[in-house]
C-alpha cells in the first residue's frame, strides 16, 4: 500500500499561504520582521484552529488586531477576509507527472490519499483534483503522527513493512512512518511551510528522498 501527501506532493498549495502571506505584509508596512510573527501565532493558534486556511486567516486577522495600537483598520480586515476567501476558491494546480504516476501506480498498488487539515477545505481539494479514481481511499487526519499511521495501517489490515508514505514534509509524512516500521520517501517541494521543517536526516534506513514523483516508478522497480 502507498500512501500519498496531498498538499505540495500531488498539487501547490504553501505557494497560496506564501502569496497570501505577502499581501498582508503589503497592507501592514508598519509590522516588524511580518513573517516570524505570523508563524509564531499560526503555532500558538493551531490547538484551537488546526491546519488550513481558515486558521491561518484567523492569524492574520489576530496579527492585524494585535499590531493596530487599538485602532483596527477594517480596511484591511475586510481585504484579509476577501484574501481567505479566495484561497478558498482556488483551482487545484497539479504538480508535474502526477496524474501519469498515479495512474500507473494504482494498477500494481493499492494507493491511498492521507492529508491533514480542515476537512471541508481538503475534501473539495481532493474532489476538484480529479485524482479520486486512483485513489482506494482518502484520510483526511487532524494530526500526521505514528498514531495516525498506525490507526490507518489497521484499519486496512496492512503491517508496517508493506507501507511506503509519500510527502514532502519529513515531519508528518516520513519520520512517522519510518518510526512505526514503513518508509518514508522524501519529495521536496520548494514552498514548505517553515513549521514542518525538520533537521534533514538522511543517514536513516527507509527513508529515501527523490526529486520527483515520477522517480517513484523507477525507484520501485529497482527497490521491489
Ligand atoms: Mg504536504
Amino acid at each position: 500500500m502507498i500512501g500519498f501527501d496531498a498538499d505540495d506532493t500531488l498539487w501547490e498549495n504553501e505557494v497560496f499561504f506564501h502569496q497570501a502571506q505577502m499581501k498582508f505584509i503589503e497592507l501592514h508596512p508598519h509590522i516588524k520582521d511580518p513573517e516570524e510573527l505570523i508563524l509564531q501565532i499560526e503555532k500558538e493558534n493551531i490547538k484551537f484552529y488546526g491546519y488550513g486556511i481558515k486558521g491561518f486567516i484567523l492569524s492574520l486577522l489576530e496579527a492585524s488586531v494585535r499590531f493596530s495600537n487599538n485602532q483596527p483598520n477594517f480596511q484591511n480586515i475586510d481585504k484579509i477576509i476577501n484574501i481567505g476567501k479566495d484561497m478558498l476558491a482556488q483551482n487545484i494546480q497539479l504538480l508535474p507527472e502526477v496524474e501519469e504516476t498515479l495512474r500507473h501506480l494504482s494498477e500494481h498498488y493499492m494507493l491511498i490519499m492521507i492529508t491533514k487539515g480542515d476537512l471541508l477545505d481538503q475534501r473539495r481539494k481532493v474532489e476538484r483534483s480529479g485524482l479520486l479514481k486512483y485513489f482506494s481511499s482518502t484520510e483526511i487526519v487532524s494530526e500526521k503522527d505514528e498514531q495516525t499511521y498506525l490507526e490507518i495501517l489497521e484499519k486496512y489490515n496492512i503491517s508496517p513493512q508493506d507501507f511506503l508514505m509519500v510527502g514532502n514534509s519529513l515531519k508528518s509524512d516520513v519520520l512517522p512512518v519510518r518510526n512505526i516500521g514503513g518508509t518514508g520517501i522524501y519529495i521536496p517541494h520548494k514552498f514548505t511551510w517553515k513549521n514542518e521543517e525538520v533537521e534533514s536526516t538522511f543517514d536513516l534506513e527507509r527513508v529515501v528522498e527523490l526529486q520527483t514523483i515520477s522517480a517513484l516508478k523507477v525507484w520501485l522497480k529497482n527497490e521491489i
